[in-house]
């Protein structure tokens, strides 16, 4: 089923495309239309560019630039994902995809926080239903938290605290996995307050790509909910505690995976933030294949894939969304994101 997750292979991690509408300026560069075509099925895509013969590509899902903030949220099983961190399961969200090609549009939505039934990204629409629920299910005791981090040349940076400038260490413990020493986690008692958290975190985010050029293309940034259930136990026994999460993620552009020529700081940078993406790729592509899966998946390799371990192995689910232009333009880009969505599969 189309909104469906198990846990078993590579159900446990759905990759679907979303391909944003022209912008001006390629409408009037590009007047021989889409270089994108979605299958009448919306699950097979094919690149229409020249000297470019690629076959048609399968994914969960392919949204045409047609599709609308609601459809996406509906149609990638985005609701079942929020349920199943209520149930104390760890999942994420993941855009990834070439600077400009709709990540942050379709994760945060347009930066006004007011819910908009049109406009507003997967964290409000997957808010919304996560406290419409948390008062539905009266019965259970409910502890939400949430914390936003970025990760920019392998440094853990809380975005909760501009003065924190320091890099967090990422340690582990058995009992916990992977986990940030001193991040802030706010206690969030209602929606408002978990706006208030992505609301801070992008303005603090903003604020450091001021002062660093190009950051927060560069950068990767997690938002987290953790939701902590406590359910009595009808036969009077010890009551039943979950700890479940989704992490919003909003990868790095994609276009920094290339070589550089670059010198000093910058290549440093570059050498990190394709450690960070080759990594996540390296370990999805390994969980994908049943018959790796059980076997040695590359975590420690990158801090992102550190932090995400739990979503992506084990009972986690994952839906990563690879977003892109439907301009021949940037076909060539295009034809890369969709090359690592495919290794996702
Ligand atoms: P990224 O986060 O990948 O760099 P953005 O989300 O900032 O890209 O998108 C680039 C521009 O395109 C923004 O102005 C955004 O509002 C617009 N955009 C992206 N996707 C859509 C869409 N599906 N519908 C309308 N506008 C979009």
């Amino acid at each position: 089923a189309a909104g469906g997750h198990t846990s078993a292979g590579n159900e446990s991690i759905r990759v679907v495309v979303r391909v944003r509408p022209f912008n001006d300026g390629e409408q009037t560069y590009n007047s021989t239309g889409s270089a994108v075509e979605v299958g009448d099925d919306h699950r097979t895509l094919q690149l229409r560019a020249p000297n470019m013969d690629e076959r048609a590509m399968t994914f969960n899902h392919v949204f045409d630039e047609g599709a609308t903030q609601t459809d996406v949220f509906e149609q990638c099983g985005v609701k079942n994902l929020v349920e199943k961190a209520l149930e104390g399961y760890a999942t994420t969200i993941f855009a990834f995809g070439q600077t400009g090609s709709g990540k942050s549009y379709t994760v945060t939505g347009e930066k006004n926080f007011e819910f908009d039934a049109y406009q507003s990204g997967l964290v409000l629409r997957s808010l919304r239903y996560l406290y419409d629920q948390v008062t539905e299910r009266s019965h259970i005791k409910f502890d939400i938290k949430a914390a936003y981090l970025e990760i920019y040349n392998e440094h853990v940076q809380d975005l909760m605290s501009l003065t924190n400038t320091v890099s967090l260490p990422v340690r582990f413990q058995a009992s916990r996995g992977f986990y940030v020493e001193n991040l802030l986690v706010l206690d969030c008692h209602a929606i408002d307050d978990c706006v208030a958290v992505l609301q801070e975190g992008l303005r603090n985010r903003t604020t450091r790509a001021h002062q660093l050029n190009e950051h927060s293309s560069r950068s990767h940034s997690i938002m987290t909910v953790y939701i902590d259930t406590e359910q009595p136990d009808p036969n009077g026994g010890k009551p039943l505690v979950k700890h479940g999460k989704i992490s919003f993620v909003d990868l790095a552009g994609s276009e920094k995976v290339r070589e550089t020529k670059s010198t000093g700081e910058t290549f440093n940078e570059m050498l990190n933030i394709n450690k960070s993406l080759l990594t996540l790729g390296n370990c999805i592509s390994a969980l994908s294949d049943p018959k790796k899966r059980g076997g040695h998946i590359p975590y420690r390799d990158s801090n992102l894939t550190r932090l995400l371990a739990d979503s992506l192995g084990g009972s986690g689910l994952a839906l990563m969304i690879a977003c892109v232009s439907p301009s021949g333009r940037h076909a060539s880009e295009t034809l890369k994101t969709l090359r690592y969505a495919q290794r996702t599969k």
